[in-house]
């Protein structure tokens, strides 16, 4: 069995690779497509049953010194833009025959004009996705823009689509989810066996992984965590955090929050593997099957319309299942959809009396010691003053 130090270290290699090593190796062995996608959601399963590549791009951490990618940009617009221009113009994303980028908000909207301009020869593909959830209005329109996805692949030397292959891609990701489902729990019920941060850089690697060397990897890791029996809990705070579902922060960030007393048993990161609750159907109509999905068993997003329910309500019920004490509001400076959700969400978790605590980053945030502070006070004051 792989250790967890040399799974860990793996790991960390390819979260850290900006220039996307174990891509360029894919495309070298098997000559097959790969498509970028940017944050939060798009629908993998498509793109690998079509021999394509799904590569998630989530910006380049505190590794990179953004020169030109600034200029691109406000100052009053979040750092995920700008990295991602930096990377594309500095040649790292060039093992990428084009990129994805799916309705999150105004920012990604257009930042994928601007890769249109610098790439002209590269597929640019901008994911709309329906704000209306019926079968028949928005149901009939996603599946329209999957299937003209499905024909600009083809288009560029992919697969044709093919039905029973999907069905096989969706057998593959269902257990991929229900890999990270099984992490997310366990996490909840013993957080001193899965750290945050060393499942945050399992779920980073999965990002530029086939899925089968994804499952792999998760399988590893599960095996190992569940074998690891030096560790012990400690006297830390439950945590959930939320609003970090695109920026990602910094690791060092994550580690800090550890280090001051918490344990985040639940959170937002990394959500393409968790954007669908469950396993979807493998019988029938697949690619009816991945609307129907997206549809009706999507997790609550600030960048998709709740019609029918109630904000914050799955987040409270997220706090309920997850026995977090305590709520954190971690979202990316100047990150639209997460800030103007903040309120609402706040309102919501006041009513259950779940203390909360808010603080924003950049994933080039380089200082902890304020947060350290921030976080180290709101799990001792509810270690002392909790009601349970
Ligand atoms: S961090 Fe927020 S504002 Fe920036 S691109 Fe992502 S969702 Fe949009």
């Amino acid at each position: 069995m792989t250790t967890l130090p040399a799974l860990s270290s793996r790991a960390e290699a390819l979260y850290r690779d900006y220039k996307l090593g174990a891509v360029r190796d894919w495309k070298a062995r098997t000559g097959g497509l790969a498509i970028g996608y940017m944050p939060i959601y798009i629908p993998c399963e498509l793109l690998h049953a079509q021999g394509v590549l799904p590569v998630g791009l989530l910006g380049a951490r505190d590794d990179l010194e953004i020169i030109k990618g600034d200029a691109y940009y406000q100052s009053y617009i979040c750092h995920i833009p700008r990295s991602t221009i930096e990377l594309g113009l500095n040649g790292s994303l060039d093992c990428l025959d084009g990129v994805i980028f799916p309705a999150i908000c105004d920012v990604i909207r257009n930042l994928s004009g601007i890769w249109q301009n610098l790439f002209p020869d590269k597929l640019v593909r901008y994911l709309d996705v329906p704000q209306n959830f019926s079968p028949n209005i928005g149901g009939r329109f996603y599946r329209d823009e999957l299937e003209s996805l499905s024909a600009d692949l083809t288009a560029r030397g992919a697969r044709a689509y093919d039905p029973a292959s999907l069905s096989a891609s969706i057998a593959l990701y269902n257990r991929l989810r229900a890999l990270v489902r099984g992490l997310y729990a366990l996490r909840q019920e013993a957080p001193w066996k899965v750290p945050t941060s060393e499942l945050y850089i399992m779920l980073r690697a999965t990002m530029v992984l086939p899925v089968e060397e994804a499952i792999d990897l998760l399988d590893a890791y599960r095996a190992g965590v569940d074998a690891a029996d030096d560790r012990q809990p400690l006297d830390q705070a439950r945590v959930l955090l939320t609003g970090s579902f695109c920026e990602q922060p910094p690791i060092g960030l994550i580690r800090t929050l550890e280090r001051s007393g918490c344990y985040i048993v639940d959170d937002d990161f990394v959500q393409v593997h968790r954007w669908i609750k469950s396993d979807i159907p493998t019988e029938g109509d697949p690619l009816g099957n991945l609307v129907q999905a997206f549809l009706s068993d999507a997790i609550a997003s600030p960048t998709r319309y709740i019609d029918q329910g109630v904000k914050g309500a799955e987040l409270n019920s997220r706090v309920r299942t997850s026995g977090a004490e305590g709520v954190l509001f971690c979202a990316p400076s100047f990150c639209d959809p997460a800030l103007l959700d903040q309120p609402m969400m706040v309102r919501a978790v006041e009513t259950t009396r779940v203390p909360w605590t808010a603080f924003k980053y950049s994933e080039n945030t380089g200082q902890f010691q304020v947060i350290r502070e921030q976080a180290g006070t709101f799990a001792d004051s509810i270690k002392l003053w909790s009601e349970a």
